[in-house]
This record gives structure tokens, sequence and C-alpha cells, in this order.
């Protein structure tokens, strides 16, 4: 028997071949049936809190750029979360931030190594909705922010940022690890993913079939000082078509910036693929081009299309992502992966 999901899906591919036979051409057709909206997708064990946040949003038939923005400020704000002011610093020992937005009509802002302000992710929507820009970075995002009314906060680091910034200073060297990223010494999270992970990203689609998504992040912790990853750059971190589906990615950022990612994922899923088979595709170009240091690296991609499906895959194991939608409400998901 069709669960109600797959009946949807062959009613809506009914519909697409109704739709382009010359008989049904006069006929006004309804719009195909959207599965899961309501939605929200984010990434690792954080995603569960803020997906929460977002629901607030959706379930009242809000808007998914008001979700997605609602959604990442709350981990943004947790104290006990690598993104946001609390996250490990670059190696001079000072936190940096991106963030990303993009909403259903193209447009996006993004702020990167932004320093002292808590709400990236508010900060780019601004750079979005009152700029004539894209993209503000360092001390040029600090002085928007400010002049916006986003308050400056000290420049300290969490006492936990500050333990990990005291050990990694011991050898001062650059190794991410797997799944953890960011956290150095701090402790990985009870559901198989990190807790502790320093980049969330989030995809939602609201009630009237509307996409947007967002990503912030503290970066990779012990960084070079003025170094960006994929996250604040829409295409690569983010990327949202909202006739065919959005993208985001996480780990490590300059690979994911090599193939453009989370715009690679949804340009596949525009030539027909599955959001888990884009995901899985962009995942194995990364693949091959790292060849044998493919083992080294985490990268990950979380995807949802303009028909309600969702989906993610990951280089290797460890990847959590949190779904939320009006069926199946939260659920926190381990995607499948490459590298056995
Ligand atoms: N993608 C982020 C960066 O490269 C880090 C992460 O997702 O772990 O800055």
């Amino acid at each position: 028997m069709p669960t109600r999901r797959k009946f949807l899906s062959s009613s809506a591919a009914g519909l697409a071949t109704l739709a382009v036979s010359p008989a049904a051409a006069a006929i006004s057709l309804p719009p195909a049936p959207v599965v899961g909206k309501p939605l929200v997708i984010s990434t690792w064990d954080t995603g569960l809190a803020a997906n929460a946040g977002a629901w607030k949003v959706l379930s009242k038939g809000g808007r998914a750029l008001d979700a997605v923005e609602a959604g990442v400020m709350v981990t943004e704000a947790s104290q006990n979360c690598c993104v946001g002011l609390g996250g490990n610093p670059d190696r001079e020992g000072i936190v940096t931030l991106d963030a990303c937005i993009m909403d259903e009509q193209f447009n996006c802002g993004s702020v990167a190594a932004l320093e002292r302000i808590k709400h990236p992710i508010s900060v780019a929507r601004r750079v979005m909705e009152r700029t004539p820009h894209v993209m503000l970075v360092g001390e040029g995002a600090q002085q928007f922010a400010v002049a916006q009314g986003f308050p400056l906060e000290p420049q300290k680091l969490s006492p936990d940022a500050e333990k990990a910034y005291q050990e990694w200073l011991k050898t001062s060297q650059y190794k991410p690890v797997v799944n953890i990223e960011n956290s150095g010494t701090r402790t990985p999270g009870p559901v198989g993913g990190a807790n502790n992970h320093d980049t969330i990203a989030m995809l939602a689609q609201d009630a009237q079939g509307r996409l947007s998504g967002s990503c912030t992040t503290s970066g990779m912790g012990f960084k070079m000082r003025g170094r960006l990853g994929d996250s604040p750059l829409i295409g690569s971190g983010l990327f949202v078509d909202n006739a065919v589906g959005a993208a985001a990615a996480t780990g490590q950022g300059e690979d994911v910036i090599r193939i453009a990612g989370a715009h690679t994922v949804v340009e596949l899923m525009r030539q027909g693929m599955t959001p888990k088979a884009a995901c899985k595709a962009a995942v194995e170009r990364i693949a091959k081009i790292k060849g044998d240091k493919a083992r080294t690296i985490q990268v990950c991609f979380i995807a949802i299309n303009a028909q309600g499906q969702h989906g993610a895959f990951a280089l290797q194991k460890g990847f959590s992502y949190a779904v939320c939608d009006a069926q199946n409400q939260q659920q926190l998901l381990q995607a499948d992966f490459l590298l056995l």
C-alpha cells in the first residue's frame, strides 16, 4: 500500500505528465501538491533546538525566511555551543563569525569575519534587506552592524573556548578533527554527531511553499586570521532556487568551496535527482578530487526540493541532521556516508 508521501509524489508526477500533453494545455491545473510542508531541516545535533525555534514561525503560517533566521539564532545564542560568540577563536585568540541567508527570490545577504556581534545571521539579513550589496566583511561588517543597532559584545572568549585555546597553544598545530571540526578539547555530543559543532545550516519550506536557508558559524577553530570557509559564501555554504530546491553544507569549507557545493546540489536536483542523491553526487565529486586525502576530512550536505522531500549525505560517518515537519515532528537522523 503506498504511503501518503509516495501517493502524493506519484500524484505530482501525474499532474506533471498532464501538464505537458497538448490536450491538457488549455486546462488550468492546480499546482503540484507539496509533500512535507511546512518543513525545516538543519545540521548536527544542535539542529533539534534550532528547528524548534524555526517551527514556532512555520507552525503559525510564517515565512520560511523568518523561520531560518529565528532557528539559527537559538544556536548562536547558546552558551553550550561553538556556533556564535561561544565558538573557538582563530590562532590569534579572536572569535570571528561568518553567516549568510537566502530567500525564495534569490535575495541574499552575508557577513564574514565579523567580531563581537551575537547574531551574525541577523546582520546578514540586514545586509540583504538594507544595502545594495550581498556581502560585508570584517571591520565594515561590524560598523554596519553597530549602525543598525546591534550591540558590541565584549572581546572575550567563553570559558570553554579559553580552555580549548590554551590547550591548542601548546602545539599550535592546525588539525581539524572530523565531525568535531572546531571543538578542540570540547566534549562531543551524545547522539553520534558533535553537540558542540561550530556550524549550523538550516533549510525551510513554509506552508506557502516558499524556500529559504541560513548558515552561521565561528568557522574552523584555530584557523589563520582572515580565513573564510564556505559558510558565508552564497553558492558554497548555501543556495536556494525556489523552483528547484535548497541546499547547504557543513564540514571542511575549503573542499566545499572547490565545487561550489550547495549550488552544485541544487543544480543536480534541477536535473532530476532526489535531494539525497544530489547530496551524494556532490560528496562523491569532492571525494574524487581529494583522492587518498578524503579520509582526513568531513563534508556533509543537506537539501530539500520544491516538492518538500529532504535528504542528506556525508563523506564520513557521524553526520547527524535534524528534521521537523507536520507529519513526523522532530527527528534526529544519521546521514548515510560514502567512506566505509
Ligand atoms: N564549513 C565550516 C567552515 O569551513 C565549518 C564546519 O561546517 O564545520 O568554516
